[in-house]
């Protein structure tokens, strides 16, 4: 029996336990932290053996296989020796890829992955196509491919997840954009976070398709220098092509094996330049998977946003109050605040993840009427944007930064939470923060 030792008693670990206990192997969990209660029954109801708050090197050296949650770095020791002992560590998307005839469409970026992938879902599903939604969202892939039998799979796919790929293969590739993000855990070097975002279109052939930001110069850059075997299929706002996405006479026009289908801007669900571009780039996935162009203008109509993104909470005396709290670097916020199109009291600040705040400065000016900090730390935030806006308020709670910007607020204003940084310095996580937003609205 071959052993599989799992790193990680997180979804995707518990996942993958699920199905290399199914395909047969002598299956081992090993969590340096603390593994939750719902976890733990599942694997006492698998009969998977399981260790948590350490790592016994003597039943893990002993792998044939190991996968890592994406969670954990590459260098922590247990990794770098596992390595050097050359046995495999490989990450869920390529353990449950194995077992899986489906088709594959894998969506990477640094903005955008969930909403495209839920919209992605929607369209094959409004398109009566057998599909299952997973990836970073809601269940794992390997414990969707051990107990359901799709078709297709839609999958979010991390940069970690791409790290640890061997052979795994979408059929249809999407990156929505790259731009500098989790720097920590890539040396501190952008060449190496977007290499590994890449990686997703490493084992594709000339049938396989990528689907990609043309306006993106990182990616453009990418694509110029290194030999892509796939079928390119570039969507913008700026250039056209006679295949792929774009605007022509004010209308979304894809053209994808030689025939185009329109659709009108203004009827899309999702608002802002970022969304139609994710509208962009689901449709032209949508249609290469053949659903019929009427499904796909209908579907676009009545998708339902994903929570924490610009997601519209309720209107107090003509003020609109807008949760993007997943925006938790600039470029996210940037697009938060070009969609804006009343004046603006912008909710900012968290955890610094080493921002640059400069790119943000033209559409601050423009949008933005007053800054509320909240975070633990303001100083970067007060540093670079004490002089662009006439009035800036510190605040070190979610209810005190609601109340501040209630009292700012006038009119046709609309107050946006869009706060470029991460939320684990005064909340559990983004859902927290954003959950707690919303939670100050409706109590006003
Ligand atoms: P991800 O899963 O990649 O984090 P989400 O769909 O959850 O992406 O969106 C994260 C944040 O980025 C939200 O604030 C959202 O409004 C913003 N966003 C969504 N799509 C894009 C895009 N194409 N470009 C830039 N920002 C985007």
């Amino acid at each position: 029996m071959e052993r599989l030792v799992i790193l990680g008693g997180g979804e995707s670990g518990v996942g993958t336990a699920i199905l290399g206990k199914k395909m047969g192997y002598d299956v081992f969990v090993s969590d340096g932290g603390k593994i939750k209660e719902k976890y733990k029954i599942e694997l006492e109801n698998l009969g998977v053996d399981w260790e948590e708050e350490r790592h016994t090197e003597a039943k893990i050296l002993m792998a044939d296989v190991v996968m890592k949650s994406p969670g954990i770095p590459d260098t922590v020791s247990l990794v770098v020796k596992l390595k050097e002992m050359k046995i495999p560590v490989i990450s869920e998307i390529e353990f449950a890829s194995r077992y899986t005839e489906a088709t594959i469409i894998g969506i990477t970026g640094s903005n955008g992955k969930t909403t495209t992938t839920m919209l992605v879902n929607h369209l094959l599903k409004n398109g009566g196509l057998n599909v299952g939604m997973a990836g970073n969202i809601g269940d794992s892939f390997a414990k969707m491919v051990a107990e359901q039998d799709y078709d297709y799979y839609v999958l979010e796919i991390s940069s970690f997840q791409l790290d640890g790929i061997v052979d795994f293969k979408p059929h249809i590739a999407i990156i929505t954009n790259i731009s500098p993000d989790h720097l920590d855990r890539y040396d501190y070097k952008f060449e190496n976070y977007i290499a590994s975002k890449f990686k997703i279109i490493q084992n594709q052939t000339e049938e396989d398709y990528l689907i990609y930001d043309a306006d993106d110069e990182v990616i453009m850059d990418y694509l110029e220098q290194h030999k892509i075997p796939s079928k390119l299929i570039p969507f913008s706002l700026e250039k056209e092509f006679t295949e792929g996405a774009y605007i022509k006479n004010n209308k979304i026009q894809i053209t994808t094996q030689n025939n185009t289908m329109e659709m009108e801007q203004d009827t899309l669900a999702l608002e802002g330049k970022h969304n139609l571009k994710n509208t962009m780039a689901a449709s032209t996935a949508a249609k290469l998977v053949q659903i019929r162009k009427q499904t796909i203008r209908e579907s676009v109509q009545n998708f339902q946003g994903a929570a924490h993104r610009l997601e519209k909470v309720l209107k107090i005396h003509h003020v609109q109050y807008i949760n993007d709290s997943k925006a938790t670097n600039v470029n996210a916020t940037y697009y938060a605040l070009d969609s804006m199109k009343t004046p603006t009291v912008w909710i900012v600040g968290g955890l610094d993840k080493g921002n640059d705040y400069r790119s943000l400065m033209p559409m601050v000016r423009e949008k933005v009427k007053a800054i509320v900090c909240l975070g633990l730390d303001n100083s970067k935030i007060k540093d670079a944007f004490g002089n662009a806006v006439d009035l800036m308020v510190e605040t070190f709670s979610m209810e005190e930064a609601i109340k501040v910007a209630y009292k700012i607020a006038e009119r046709g204003d609309t107050v946006l939470l869009s706060p470029a940084c991460a939320s684990f310095d005064l909340f559990k996580n983004y859902e927290d923060r954003g959950d707690q937003f919303k939670e100050a609205v409706k109590n006003l």
